[in-house]
């Protein structure tokens, strides 16, 4: 089967399964998942299930990426910041929903998958995704506040510079948890409301806000 037609009935699925906006489906129906994956995985790449891209990292799985898009509602032209750009797939679906009127921020600490990222967006088109390399716990304050963030790693908490960094009315979605995760949606107004959408499994979130890397 043609990697097209693999996508398309991935998408399918998933909509039907997750009851996707029309708007996550047409991004995940579009993006091929399997110009962000290494060589030797290219045939799993509309298999439901993260799979590795090297330096120990994952590209998640594509149910938890179309499930945190639908959970963050993008809209066309918003300015959202990642933290986790691992090879740029996520970054792609958000790119491909916000449209060429909105903004990526993506922040990623391994250098190698930065690069690795923006090689693979960039071929793409994506001009509409920056990809930075440093310590997303902390956020990027240069190009803040923003409408939206998400974090594709797990955190001991939530960090409070993505928080001060998020706009009022402003939503974030966020794993926090060690061995046992949560995924948390994030309302910011005049206060901060959560609620926890469930139980996932992500690789953790290293860096002054995060875990303590065992190489730091
Ligand atoms: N967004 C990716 C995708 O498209 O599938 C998945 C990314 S992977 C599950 C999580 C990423 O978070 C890894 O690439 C990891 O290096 C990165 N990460 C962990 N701690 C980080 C930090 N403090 N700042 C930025 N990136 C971090």
């Amino acid at each position: 089967m043609e990697f097209d037609e693999k996508r398309y009935n991935l998408a399918r699925r998933l909509k039907e399964e997750l009851s996707l906006s029309e708007k996550v489906y047409n991004a995940i129906r579009k993006v091929p998942r399997h110009l962000f994956v290494p060589e030797r995985y290219k045939s799993e790449a509309y298999v439901d299930t993260p799979l590795p891209i090297g330096y120990g990292q994952t590209i998640s799985a594509p149910h938890m990426v179309a499930i945190m898009c639908d959970l963050l509602d993008l809209n066309e032209g918003e300015k959202v910041l990642e933290i986790g750009t691992g090879c740029g797939y996520h970054a792609a679906v958000t790119a491909e929903i916000i449209g060429k009127s909105g903004l990526v921020v993506s922040v990623e600490r391994i250098p190698e998958l930065a690069e690795i990222a923006k090689r693979n967006l960039y071929a793409l088109g994506y001009d509409n995704v920056i990809v930075i390399v440093g310590d997303g716990s902390c956020g990027y304050a240069e190009m803040a506040p923003y409408d939206k963030i998400y974090v594709t790693a797990s955190a001991p908490e939530i960090p409070k510079p993505l928080i001060d960094q998020l706009k009022s009315g402003g939503k974030m979605v966020i794993p926090v948890g060690d061995t046992y995760q949560i995924l948390y949606v994030v309302e910011k107004d005049d206060g901060m409301k959560k609620w926890s959408w469930g139980a996932v499994r992500f690789v953790p979130l290293y860096g002054k806000y995060g875990f303590r890397d065992f190489e730091e």
